[in-house]
């Protein structure tokens, strides 16, 4: 917000402000219920089994001094006493006693770093002098996702394609190579948005929309392509000024706004397509072919929305924008459920 002022009145307007923008799952409840051109469409049956898998647990589990063991003689360090070292070093300051008695070089403790998370080895080289970080042998691992155990760096993963720094409190990870049916996450490399719905949730994504997700973006994120196709719906049905450009807050508007809705919708060629909805503006031209990483609009509240989100689905091709979704996974995490972050590898 304290960028707003230098930019312009439209921009800050953007803003949302809606009370629900955050917190509760942004709504888009009426678009199954209303389906476009008189079609008539399923059931709005509401059996849900609302997802909110809780966030794994980071603990460590291997034997700690047997860790702390293995990675004391891996330096170089007095083999014999790595264990004792990394033991005092989880007790102690960074300095701590960790010298091997054979005279070796320091043990690279990493005690301030301890149970927060991982690490891509170039992440922490970058990071550890400010912290006061003994690191002297980690830009080896610097494509590699480390753990910090009981003061010693362990290797978590090595990674076949170099190593993703995510933004700080976000665990870094191995790059994915995307195949060409993958998908990534249909925002800008490297940021990081929040699950506000996902699949199978009650509370509107039922029926044809069972599959989607819902990410809290901000009004007028740029959006990519998660997958490359073929733009078969690039529509703009409202703008600023119009009703339904800026949501709903009532059910009764989303009856009227559940089709009036800016959209685009992409076409894999393989019986999918993937539909981008509620944006303040699609900017993907019809009829072209785009590919994955494309910028094709941005994300708004339009349509049927209590609060600025992406909703995007996978659904079968059925002539229509709005057609039966299927189960779809995301590369950045195949495991995501509702209340997640997940920071988009739609990288050039
Ligand atoms: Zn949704």
């Amino acid at each position: 917000m304290a960028l707003c002022a230098a930019l312009t009145v439209a921009a800050c307007s953007d803003d949302d402000t809606s009370p629900w923008y955050g917190n509760a799952p942004s709504s888009d409840g009426g678009v199954d219920a209303a389906l476009p051109d008189g079609v008539a469409g399923s059931s709005p049956d509401a059996a849900g089994s609302g997802g909110g898998a809780g966030a794994a647990g980071a603990a460590g589990n291997a034997g700690a001094s047997g860790a702390a063991g293995a990675a004391g003689s891996a330096q170089g360090g007095a083999a014999g006493t790595g264990g004792a070292a990394g033991e005092a070093g989880a007790a102690g300051s960074s300095a701590g006693g960790a010298a091997g008695t054979g005279g070796g070089p320091p043990l690279p403790t990493c005690d301030c770093y301890n149970g927060n998370g991982l690490y891509c080895g170039a992440g922490v080289s970058a990071q550890a002098p400010g912290k006061g970080c003994q690191v002297d042998l980690l830009p080896a691992h610097d494509g590699d996702v480390l753990r910090c155990t009981n003061s010693v760096w362990t290797v978590e993963e090595t990674c076949a394609d170099g190593c993703f720094v995510a933004p700080a409190g976000v665990n870094d990870y191995c790059n994915s190579v995307v195949s060409p049916d993958g998908y990534a996450m249909p925002w800008a490399c490297g940021a990081t948005y929040k699950v506000t719905q996902g699949n199978n949730s009650s509370f509107s994504h039922t029926g044809k929309g069972a599959w989607a997700w819902d990410f809290g973006l901000p009004r007028h994120t740029p959006l990519h392509a998660s997958r490359g196709g073929t733009v078969i719906f690039s529509q703009n049905l409202v703008g600023p000024g119009d009703g339904c450009y800026d949501g709903c807050t009532t059910d009764a508007c989303c009856t009227t706004c559940a089709n009036t809705v800016n959209r685009v919708v992409i076409d894999h060629g393989d019986g999918t397509a993937a539909l981008y909805l509620h944006l303040d503006q699609a900017t993907a031209t019809q009829g072209a072919t785009v590919k994955r990483g494309d910028m094709i609009g941005y994300s708004g509240i339009s349509g049927c929305s209590f609060g600025a989100h992406l909703h995007f689905q996978v659904q079968e091709t059925c002539g229509i924008w709005w057609c039966q979704s299927v189960q779809m996974q995301f590369v950045e995490d195949p495991n995501l459920a509702d209340g997640d972050s997940v920071t988009s590898q739609n990288c050039p």
